[in-house]
């Protein structure tokens, strides 16, 4: 996205209740673009670009092949920290995370690229495309943790799918992730189930 992203004063919103609601969405909407990522490349349909372009990211586009590629084995590396974010408890989610902020060159700064207005990138204006997606990723996380912990990170609960999903919603109710065909075949099979002990009984 990176549109309005982080907009508002992020310094000063992060650690307390209320964070201003437009910077707490783009940092969903982050996370749900990362959640479809490691998705993708559990099922070795990785399309970076693709993904990204969709989702609000302007750079994708025109980032170059070489950029796209380094993208893409970054992201391989960090899927597996991704995909265990259901099972950590938050202080090992927190520090694996620090790890990897370390190791990204974050500096804010205000930008205005491909005529979207000036907005705040994690990292300089020079940053490689990259490295800005990798830096916006982990301080999506990093903001997410501090927020809300690894609470908000699920696994599908359809039988034989392992898909991540990040549960958006107020009360916490999200079962599945966005297959639908996930959700509609449980409840099939629901509905059957509780038919047959009807007609047993
Ligand atoms: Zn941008
Ligand atoms: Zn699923």
């Amino acid at each position: 996205m990176l549109l309005a992203r982080y907009a508002t004063p992020f310094c000063c919103t992060v650690g307390h209740v209320h964070v201003a609601s437009a910077a707490q969405s783009e940092i969903r909407i982050t996370l749900e673009v990362t959640v479809a990522l490691v998705n993708d490349i559990a099922s070795d349909e990785l399309d970076a670009r693709t993904t990204l372009d969709a989702n609000g990211f302007p750079r994708a586009s025109n980032a170059s092949n070489a950029s796209v590629q380094r993208l893409g084995q970054r992201l391989v590396a960090l899927s597996p920290l991704v995909s265990s974010l259901p099972d950590l408890d938050d202080p090992t989610a927190m520090r694996r995370v620090n790890e990897e902020l370390t190791e990204l060159p974050i500096s804010p700064s205000i930008v205005d690229h491909d005529a979207v207005g000036p907005h705040l990138h994690w990292t300089p204006s020079t940053a490689t495309f990259d490295d800005q997606v990798v830096s916006d990723i982990l301080m999506a996380l990093a903001l997410e943790l501090v927020e809300n912990g690894t609470i908000r990170f699920g696994r599908c609960a359809a039988d034989g799918c392992e898909r991540l999903f990040y549960d958006g919603t107020r009360n916490r109710s999200r079962r599945f992730c966005d297959d639908a065909r996930c959700a509609s075949r449980t409840h099939t099979a629901d509905h059957r189930a509780r038919r047959a002990s009807e007609r047993s009984a």
